[in-house]
């Protein structure tokens, strides 16, 4: 495949970089750092980050992938690849959220036309955002044994059970979730996905702090809520295939490598810039270290090609599945890597833990060391990845 930007890429590039000459400075610096589950928190962050989705929504591209039909930019596979690399690189997020990048598209697919006019405009807008109630205490990589239970009382399900590790859920306005509609069906075929409003009675966030001191996730607790008929997506006890139709995009990862090698290179900028003798050992001038942020930067390159691949996949109309998981994998082990090398690199130094301060990475090396042991669980962990690679992939025999 030809990697290169043919006239047409080139100029979408050229219109993107123009945008971002334009409105790159709304996004507040603190929001980019998500890997560490940080929540913006002062006010001036949250008015920066509501004036550059402001920005991307008048542009048309807060929902790259979405058709024009449903207000999204219909932007093809090589456009939204240079639209997250253009982003990526400048350190900037597309911040469309579980609305625009999971429920939206599965609204898509799966809903009835009331759902589609109910949900799609406000996602678009920002006006509802959304969680995504999957997992539970005793259902995580096998989520199919989730237990949440909706039982049918005429037009409502009544809905009792409890969530775990769902992001964001302090800030949402829905919920989308599995809830076991038939106990007795085999576990993948009695669950089906409900909408419901996250004031709805019976609904209750308890936060979860990890261990970089962040607020990203929460458990949700379900008591006798009510949800109209409906707001379920799709038919009854086929949740499970409704939920699965977007679940290897999540994983494909297009954009994240191109951020792993900025990070690199401000790390490479921070240890020039730095006193040797604030280096642990003057490591940035070891040999040792050299090595290692050689390997980093091959891997990161190693990692670009991965998009790449699943890039190309999706613009021949094919869904990434076990390449999807390959570029997850990789991806969220190699930022594990970066993360240990930038601590073992700035030492002592790199233990400050100051996330407020201007440089990139002096007073983050810390917080992302331990933000970045997170990306290898979410969205399937790493051994579940390995699993998908090996059967799927190598047509090995499942265990
Ligand atoms: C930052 C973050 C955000 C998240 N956000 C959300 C969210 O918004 N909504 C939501 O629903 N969930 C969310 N999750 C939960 C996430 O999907 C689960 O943590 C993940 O699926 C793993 O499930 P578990 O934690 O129950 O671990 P378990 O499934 O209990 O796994 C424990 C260990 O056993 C291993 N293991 C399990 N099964 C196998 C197997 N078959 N073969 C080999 N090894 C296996 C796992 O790899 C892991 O090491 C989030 C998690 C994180 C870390």
């Amino acid at each position: 495949m030809d990697l290169t930007d043919g006239p047409a890429e080139a100029g979408f590039r050229a219109e993107v970089r123009d945008f971002i000459k334009e409105h790159g400075s709304k996004f507040p610096k603190g929001g980019g750092w998500s890997e560490s589950g940080e929540e913006p928190g002062a006010e001036s962050v949250e008015d920066r980050m509501k004036a550059w989705r402001e920005a991307i929504v008048a542009k048309g591209w807060i929902a790259p992938h979405w058709p024009k039909e449903y207000g999204g930019a219909g932007l093809s596979a090589k456009e939204q690849f240079i639209l997250n690399e253009e982003f990526a690189e400048n350190g900037l997020s597309n911040v469309g959220g579980f609305g625009v990048m999971m429920i939206g598209p599965t609204l898509m697919v799966h809903g009835t036309d009331e759902q589609k006019q109910e949900h799609l405009t406000k996602i678009l807008h920002g006006e509802r955002n959304w969680a995504q109630g999957w997992s539970e205490p005793g259902a995580g990589s096998d989520l199919a044994s989730l237990q949440t239970r909706a039982i049918r009382d005429g037009d409502e399900y009544v809905v009792n059970g409890q969530k775990i590790w769902t992001s964001g859920a302090h800030r949402a306005d829905w919920i989308y979730m599995l809830a076991r509609t038939d106990p007795d069906a085999p576990k993948h075929r009695g669950i089906s996905l409900l909408m419901f409003d996250m004031k709805s009675p019976g609904v209750s966030v308890r936060p979860l702090i990890n261990m970089a001191d962040g607020h990203a996730f929460n458990e949700v607790f379900f008591e006798d809520v009510r949800v109209p008929v409906k707001n379920r997506l799709g038919e009854e006890n086929r949740g499970w295939y409704v939920g699965m139709t977007l679940t290897d995009f999540e994983r494909s990862g297009i954009g994240n490598a191109v951020g792993t090698q900025r990070r690199l290179r401000l790390l490479l900028e921070d240890a020039q810039e730095l006193p040797e003798q604030e280096t642990s050992n003057a490591r940035s001038k070891s040999g040792t270290w050299r090595l290692a942020f050689a390997d980093r930067w091959i891997e990161a390159d190693i990692a670009k090609l991965f998009s790449y691949l699943n890039m190309s996949l999706q613009d021949r109309n094919m869904i990434p599945n076990h390449e999807a998981s390959m570029s997850k994998l990789y991806t969220t082990e190699l930022n594990q890597r970066i993360a240990a090398t930038t601590l073992k690199l700035f030492g002592l130094y790199g233990q400050m833990w100051d996330r407020n301060r201007d440089e990139a990475l002096k007073g983050q090396a810390a917080g992302s060391y331990l933000g970045a042991v997170s990306s290898t669980i979410a969205g399937g962990t790493s051994e579940i990845q390995r699993n998908i690679i090996a059967t799927r992939g190598l047509g090995l025999p499942r265990g």
